[in-house]
């Protein structure tokens, strides 16, 4: 089996006890039966307080402490497992995140998370063009999907991979051109067709970004500061947009980081649509969620410099909200289709605000 990665997959490296947002704070953490088996047969002192701060059952998982920490979170936030039993004794999600993984026949893909604070670093600071890494590995199960349609969708992301990246073109045009690209597609693919060969321009409408906003206040939020954030940009939208010229001028590198935003969430959701047949509202949520964090970003703009370490914190924190709670990924994919202000027409009319 071919397993498949960004190239910066490789550069992740857990930072620790120097992350300001560590995941093990505030989730809950389930804990795969192979590791909660292992976890019941620890011995000694260290086995017994194993025990007494996981909840067996399906799933297993820890029972969180004082402000949600995991009751393995030492005062100097590093893990006591690791500390005590070493890596290998972690569960598989701990050993995984923020790494993902999606299985497509003979390809496993995989790619670091935009919840973590450092795979956002790492995400947000690629310059160079998207490129990624292919190694062998042994066959690992994986549930079954349309070989033919993952064909296409490869070849349909790879060309906005290269539409992304064509500096010739602003950014929002590139955004629309992704939106045009998975309308097509997505079109002839619902008429039983192969790869679209024809590419014709959506009309662009006037898209409401506040009622983006709006709805997304409408979903449940993880962080008690996530809706008053998402409110603040919807009340000051008249002014963010006006100041929009010139937070683009004084800071030059945000086009790279949402750029590499649409790469990543392209990367990571465009090909589930080969178990479903649905991957225009996985263009849109990629088009949307760049959108949001662009906007999020400029109303978080006094002037100056807005430092690299505050679009990847913004981004991280709309990751964690949108794409790290199921229930509100579904809900905005759903909302792709079924809400006014989130048809393409509408959100091609938005992609001008980047
Ligand atoms: S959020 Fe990322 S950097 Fe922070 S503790 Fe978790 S894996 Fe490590």
């Amino acid at each position: 089996m071919i397993f498949r990665t960004p190239v910066y997959y490789q550069d992740f490296q857990c930072i620790a006890d120097r992350c300001q947002d560590n995941c093990c704070i505030g989730w809950e953490i389930d804990i795969d039966a192979e590791t909660a088996e292992q976890y019941r047969s620890i011995a000694g002192e260290f086995g017994d307080r194993l025990r007494r701060n996981i909840r067996f059952g399906e799933p297993s998982c820890f029972i969180l402490g004082r402000e949600e920490r995991c009751p393995f979170l030492n005062d100097r936030n590093l893990c006591d497992i690791i500390t005590t039993l070493g890596e290998l004794a972690l569960c598989q999600i701990c050993t995984d995140h923020p790494r993902y993984y999606e299985w497509f026949g003979g390809v496993k893909e995989g790619g670091i998370g935009m919840c973590c604070e450092e795979a956002a670093r790492i995400i947000l600071s690629q310059e160079c063009s998207f490129s990624v890494t292919e190694t062998k590995i042994p066959d690992e199960d994986c549930a079954p999907c349309d070989e033919e349609l993952y064909e296409v969708l490869v070849q349909l992301r790879e060309n906005m991979f290269a539409v992304l990246h064509d500096g010739s073109l602003p950014l929002g045009k590139r955004l629309g051109a992704v939106l045009d690209l998975a309308f097509a597609q997505q079109v002839c693919t619902d008429n039983g067709g192969g790869l679209a060969e024809e590419c014709p321009q959506l009309e662009p409408e006037n898209g409401d970004m506040g009622a983006i906003l709006q709805f997304l206040q409408t979903l449940e939020p993880i962080s008690e500061a996530w809706h008053p954030t998402l409110a603040k940009a919807q009340k000051h939208l008249p002014e963010i947009a006006a100041n929009l010229p010139a937070f683009l001028e004084e800071n030059p590198r945000v086009p790279q980081y949402l750029r590499n935003i649409a790469v990543y969430f392209l990367w990571r959701y465009l090909l589930k649509g080969a178990f479903d047949g649905e991957f225009l509202s996985r263009a849109v949520l990629a088009v949307m969620s760049t959108c949001v964090i662009a906007l999020l970003w400029a109303a978080e703009w006094q002037g100056g410099e807005l430092t690299a370490e505050q679009c990847a914190e913004i981004a991280k924190n709309y990751s964690k909200e949108i794409e790290y709670s199921e229930e509100n990924l579904n809900a905005v994919l759903d909302a792709a289709y079924d809400l006014p202000a989130m048809t393409v027409h509408c959100l091609k009319g938005l992609t001008v605000l980047c």
